[in-house]
């Protein structure tokens, strides 16, 4: 191994240490829910599909309305309770899609996507989880207005933790899907791939959705079986991220890799190869002379590769 490196202070990993307390136990109380709602210090997310409404402001921009300028904009559906911030309510209420579109352009307002505010640092950091949470429960409602049971219209209760259907009784709750994103290293070196909707030059760890009846470590040596051919032994767990592109957890691993050919299925990615850690330095630092890099450090990818190098992750 090279000496130690050292690659600054490490930047905070997005939509982490949420500093809500989801207060789960107000949500079965719709009078409580409701008073909660009337509170002056009340402010909700106004989120329409992909779009979050910020109120335009000098250097970062304001994600928080009062719930009548929410319901305001345009029409609205679910009302979901967040949580609680310093004892104020939080929550996410879903605007209109087509009509979150149409505020784009008002002098007072700016409308873009979750990962663009994230990479560009549009709010100040703290809204980051809170707008993760709504954004993926929101999406789940979209997705999840009629039982998948019998196909009935069902209700949303529980502050939007829940939906219950009138007619077969079934209860069903917001899901999140379990990713896998995995680093495959063999001594110095690592593997990083390229999906075929990556900006020129970036690349990236290997991931997967967990499948149901699969552990963590089987989907990780699975995928990374099946997308570049590498076998893999040991996996280690390294950190988590909500991810609400839509609802997803993003599971960080490194993995042992126990073979080095490369075979790639090119349905999946564009390219993928095996790094040097030197290389992957470069492309951490921005300055690898080919222009190749990494994924922004708001995403756990960059995390996890460096990890790597930094805090040398071995198998040896
Ligand atoms: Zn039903």
């Amino acid at each position: 191994m090279s000496p130690r490196l050292d690659l600054g202070p490490k930047p905070h990993l997005g939509y982490t240490a949420s500093r809500i307390e989801r207060a789960a136990e107000r949500r079965t109380d719709p009078a409580a829910l409701a008073a909660l709602e009337r509170q002056p210090r009340a402010r909700a997310y106004l989120i329409g599909g992909e779009l979050v409404v910020l109120r335009k402001g000098a250097q970062t921009h304001d994600p928080l309305f009062t719930l009548s300028q929410a319901r305001s904009l345009g029409p609205t559906a679910e009302t979901t309770f967040l949580g609680l911030i310093d004892d104020d309510p939080r929550f996410a209420v879903a605007l209109d899609p087509a009509a979150a579109k149409s505020l784009d352009g008002r002098d007072d307002l700016v409308v873009t996507d979750l990962r663009t505010i994230a990479v560009r640092g549009l709010v100040e950091a703290e809204h980051l989880p809170p707008l993760a949470e709504g954004k993926a429960l929101l999406t789940w409602h979209l997705r999840h207005r009629f039982c998948s049971n019998c196909g009935s219209a069902t209700n949303v209760v529980e502050g939007g933790w829940r939906r219950d259907c009138p007619s077969c009784r079934g209860q069903h709750f917001p899901r999140t899907d379990p990713v896998v994103i995995m680093l495959p290293v063999a001594g110095d070196r690592c593997v990083l791939g390229r999906s075929h909707r990556f900006a020129a030059g970036m690349w990236s760890c290997l991931a997967g959705f967990v499948e149901p009846g699969e552990a963590i470590e089987d989907a990780v040596r699975r995928e990374t079986r099946e997308e570049v051919g590498i076998e893999c032994g040991e996996v280690r767990y390294f950190r988590s991220q909500p991810w609400p592109f839509p609802t997803s957890l993003m599971i960080g691993c490194h993995a042992q890799a126990r073979s080095r050919e490369i075979v790639i299925d090119r349905t999946e990615l564009d390219d993928a190869r095996w790094f040097g850690r030197d290389e992957i330095v470069a492309m951490l630092q921005r300055r690898h002379p080919d222009g190749l890099g990494t994924p922004p450090t708001v995403a756990i990818a960059y995390h996890i590769i460096r990890a790597w190098v930094e805090d040398e992750v071995s198998f040896d």
